[in-house]
């Protein structure tokens, strides 16, 4: 079995298939990510043909801690390093200038790398045994649904994996938020895990998102994170769709999820994989509600109807 459970064995395991150059499925607190040691060339090469990613694409890198980030990077402006006191471990990620410490591989051949410090205890755990940078795109073929359970990656990524340590449902189940600070306005790239307002709230302005976050982040593709089955957003769902809605399921192919931002996030990818193994023509998702608050949700919905 490739899937193990959790223990110090699974963890020296993974750390010594990374240091032979080989992908093992690290769990996170936003989303499962095949890693791979981010100094080796070869392996990184790996990742985009097990994923299908277009090689522009960076990757982000992961690292234990603020300390272990420094030899990485080129400089660290003051508004990055607050950021990185306040939210890491935890689902932000800083680009900043980078160092020839990082392959250009790594970083789709930009002067620039993305990189966080995960929460998710058994993925610092990993990173520690390894004593190593991880590179940790999701663990889904390119555009697909990201896994936030070991079990919901998908069998022909995990045959190109050594192993895949389960550690459990991910708790934010989005991607972090991509937070530029490589040029003279912070800016945000993607949303997710940590809210654009308490970004602000730290950092006590307001921060924009970037208008040319397209050229400025290559992977921002209209599409992404979709499940197979079409996908179409409404105001309410009706007895017989199949979909994800607020209210209590009117049959056996709707998934009820929470009117709360965090909550939602955490079970949005999970209701896809399952409605989408019941292989309808259509899946529905009611609108959650406008508030900035909802800025994460609303970027994966609007990518995954593509
Ligand atoms: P993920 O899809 O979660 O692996 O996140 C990778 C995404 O982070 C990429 O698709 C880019 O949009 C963004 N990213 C990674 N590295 C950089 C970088 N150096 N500059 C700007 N955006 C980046
Ligand atoms: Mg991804």
């Amino acid at each position: 079995m490739k899937i193990l459970p959790p223990t110090d064995e699974a963890i020296l395991f993974a750390a010594d298939a990374l240091r032979s150059g080989e992908l093992i499925g690290l769990p996170t607190e936003t989303v499962y990510g095949i890693a791979a040691d981010a100094a080796n060339q070869d392996a990184i090469l790996k990742t985009f043909s097990l994923k299908g990613r277009p090689a522009e694409n960076p990757l982000i890198v992961h690292v234990s801690s603020l300390v272990n980030a420094e030899p990485l990077v080129s400089a660290i402006p003051e508004s990055a390093r607050r950021l990185a006191k306040t939210f890491w471990p935890g689902p932000l990620t800083l680009v900043l200038p980078k160092s020839s410490k990082v392959p250009n591989v790594v970083t789709g051949g930009l002067d620039t790398v993305a990189i966080r410090v995960p929460r998710h205890p058994v993925a610092l755990a990993i990173l520690e045994a390894a004593g190593m940078a991880l590179t940790a795109p999701s663990a889904n073929p390119f555009m697909g649904l990201s896994p936030t359970r070991a079990d919901h990656i998908a069998p022909d990524v995990l045959a190109g994996l050594a192993c895949v340590v389960d550690g459990g449902p991910c708790d934010v189940g989005v991607e972090s938020t991509v937070v530029d600070c490589s040029g003279d306005l912070v800016s945000i790239l993607r949303p997710g895990g940590v809210s654009r307002a308490m970004i602000e709230i730290m950092l006590g302005e307001p921060v924009l998102t970037s208008a040319e976050s397209e050229r400025r982040s290559p992977g921002m593709y209209r599409r992404h994170y979709s499940p197979k089955t079409p996908l179409r957003l409404v105001e309410k769902l009706g007895p017989f769709d199949a979909g994800v809605g607020f209210d209590a399921p009117l049959n056996s192919r709707q998934i009820q999820l929470p009117l709360n931002p965090q909550q939602y996030a955490r079970h949005l990818y999970e209701s896809f994989y399952t409605l989408d193994q019941m292989a309808r023509l259509e899946l529905l998702v009611e609108s959650p509600p406008k508030g900035a608050e909802w800025e994460a949700v609303w970027d994966r919905l609007k990518k995954a109807v593509g």
